[in-house]
């Protein structure tokens, strides 16, 4: 059975059963019937599905991984883990993961003054909040805030005139106040690899020197506050595809908590490790991403940082994580319906044959008609020969636009009949002409919107259809997204190959999912054309079945104009201006029209043509 890589990138998150692609937990329901029951109430367009069973089951096990690894080592820290808010912070996200997360004491990492509002709000009481990147005063005071809220907070010093805005802000807090906990970032001449590795290694955006470590020290020690300070921390970047990387971090920072606790930094702890725990995205055997596992990963950090503690005679550190990627890319499914495929125009009926054809138009008609399981792959090859003489033939003036025609559609149907016969005999030769005849699949998504990163980075993710997986698709298919730009686009890869069902849309509907896509995709998703973030909901499922919760449609068009400032009301009095000037339309024309239009306005921006 064809599967799509799921043995590679599915985590056991999913079966396929039926012909369908089913969430493998409880009552294992099909997505594509939670899709068409969602779509019942009259939403339409792409649709991203959050499992809440799926966060927690990163969460569980990155704390009974670490937690096992510990017991196993006897190891003396403790562990902690925070999400960090800029992968997802989305609220129907954000509050499940902080359920989920509540009996672990899973907190929440702040990269920003608003993520700060978010945790200052949302975060579980005992669980500790951690404040990395760029801080003004403001953002520190708000550490402050929270900090006397009663928050286990950490801020993380990213450079010195940091430190020194701390300690003003200490010097005007009441002597009685509770002050939040400092953090040290050092920089470290190790770093991560990969298309994310920009934010650890000595010329790293972030980060303190070993010279500016000494001298923050120095500074805290004569302040009175070297008691406040508790963790040091890194992060070499996301998706961290080797372990080697880490693991010289480790080392580093490993030695660098072990001096600075000699050099009387009493209190100190806590090595925070940032992120970088990476997700397997690839469908293919040949593009594994990452070379390590959770278990692996887990076993070389407290080992790492055990045998430095005892070498250096000094108290093993309680282990700070940061992973948000590991943590919520699988919780969210986007879902999006195929609304065309671009040769499906091309009937037998649709030929304009003449009386007299140019001959090899007579030829591709009788290898149309007589090809058969045997020559399926000669007449493919003859046909596409054919076609390229005749197209050249169309430029110089021999043949016209009807003959053209009738070669686009013999061609179409020549490849459509092979495909069929060659169907249940994977052949290498049709593999190496795929490429020339792919099918090209329009779908109602953005790949701007909901994946950014394929857009920016040449990200894959895993993508299926979400039914007829008992068929063998034959179609080596391109996915257009509804965007008038020809970036929209995830081109056929000869080395990377998708290939879908042949549909009749008219006739069936066809749905793809694209997995994976739960972190960052959502936030860094742009508006272009102004396509927004797409209708979401969120799925429990129990052992009797599913419940879909929190649907929020995607925005209006009327709202999408608003949060660009048009001012909607001079934009209804421009549109009912135009209508006034149109002449001979009667008064209940007019209404009729002006009811679409406030209609339409109300409508989000996807397609409801054809599938809806
Ligand atoms: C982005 C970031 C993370 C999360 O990294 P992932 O690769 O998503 O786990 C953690 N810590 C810091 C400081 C970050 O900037």
């Amino acid at each position: 059975m064809y599967n799509y890589g799921l043995d590679i990138w599915g985590e056991n998150n999913y079966i396929i059963e039926d012909g369908k692609v089913k969430l493998n937990y409880l009552s294992k329901p099909a997505i594509i019937d939670i899709v068409k029951e969602i779509r019942k109430k009259g939403i339409k367009g792409p649709i991203l599905l959050r499992f809440p069973h799926l966060i927690q089951k990163q969460i569980d096990n990155i704390y009974s991984h670490f937690r096992r690894a510990s017991k196993e080592n006897n190891y003396k820290g403790s562990f902690n883990a925070v999400f960090p808010l800029k992968v997802n912070q989305f609220p129907n996200f954000v509050t499940s993961l902080l359920e989920k997360g509540e009996k672990y004491h899973y907190g929440l990492e702040a990269g920003s003054k608003a993520e700060l509002f978010i945790a200052m709000a949302y975060n579980n009481k005992n669980a500790p909040i951690t404040v990395n990147g760029f801080k003004d005063e403001e953002m520190i005071m708000l550490g402050f805030i929270a900090a006397r809220m009663g928050y286990n907070i950490t801020l993380t010093i990213e450079g010195l005139n940091e430190l020194e805005s701390i300690i003003q802000i200490a010097k005007k807090t009441p002597k009685h106040a509770t002050l939040p906990n400092i953090g040290l970032r050092i920089r470290l001449h190790s770093s991560g690899i990969g298309i994310w590795a920009k934010s650890g290694g000595i010329n790293s955006k972030f980060g303190l020197t070993s010279t500016e470590l000494v001298t923050a020290i120095e500074l805290l020690r004569e302040k009175n506050l070297l008691d406040n300070f508790t963790m040091i921390h890194f992060h070499i970047g996301s998706q961290i595809t080797e372990i080697t990387p880490m693991k010289k971090a480790l080392r580093e920072a490993g030695n660098i908590y072990a001096d600075l606790k000699k050099m009387g930094a009493k209190n100190l702890h806590a090595i925070n490790i940032g992120g970088g725990l990476a997700v397997e995205y690839s469908q293919h055997e040949e593009y594994h991403q990452k070379n390590y596992s959770i278990r692996e990963f887990a076993n070389d950090i407290v080992f790492m940082l055990q045998t430095i503690a005892q070498s250096k005679k000094v108290q093993e550190p309680d282990i700070f994580i940061e992973s948000g990627r590991y943590i919520a890319a699988s919780h969210a499914v986007l879902t999006a319906p195929v609304l065309e495929l671009f040769s499906q125009e091309y009937h037998e009926s649709s030929l304009k044959l003449k009386e007299n054809n140019p001959p090899l138009i007579t030829e591709l008609f009788e290898l149309y008609k007589t090809i058969n399981a045997n020559t399926a792959l000669e007449y493919l090859h003859d046909s596409i020969d054919h076609m390229e003489s005749l197209l050249t033939l169309f430029d110089l003036g021999y043949i016209d636009l009807i003959d053209r025609s009738n070669t686009e559609i013999l061609i179409h149907l020549i490849i459509k009949k092979a495909m069929n016969l060659l169907k249940n005999k994977p052949h290498k030769e049709l593999i190496s002409i795929q490429e020339r005849i792919q099918e090209r699949y329009l779908i109602n998504f953005s790949i701007f919107q909901s994946l950014p990163d394929y857009w920016g980075l040449g990200q894959n993710f895993p993508v299926m259809p979400l039914s007829k997986l008992n068929e063998t698709p034959v179609r080596s298919a391109s996915l257009w997204d509804i965007t008038c730009d020809s970036d929209g686009e995830i081109e056929f890869n000869i080395k990377k190959p998708l290939f879908l069902h042949d549909v009749d849309i008219k006739k069936e509907e066809y749905f793809l999912g694209f997995f994976l896509v739960g972190a960052y995709q959502e936030i860094l998703g742009m508006k272009h054309n102004l396509f927004t973030h797409p209708t979401e909901a969120t799925i429990e499922i129990d052992e009797n079945g599913y419940k879909i919760k929190n649907i929020l449609e995607s925005q209006s068009i009327y709202d999408i104009l608003e949060d660009l400032d048009y001012d909607m009301k001079e934009v209804e009095r421009r549109l009912k201006n135009n209508l006034d000037e149109i002449k001979n339309l009667s008064e209940k024309e007019r209404d009729t029209i002006l009811g679409q239009i406030y209609l339409f306005l109300n409508d989000n921006t996807y397609l409801k043509t054809v599938q809806k």
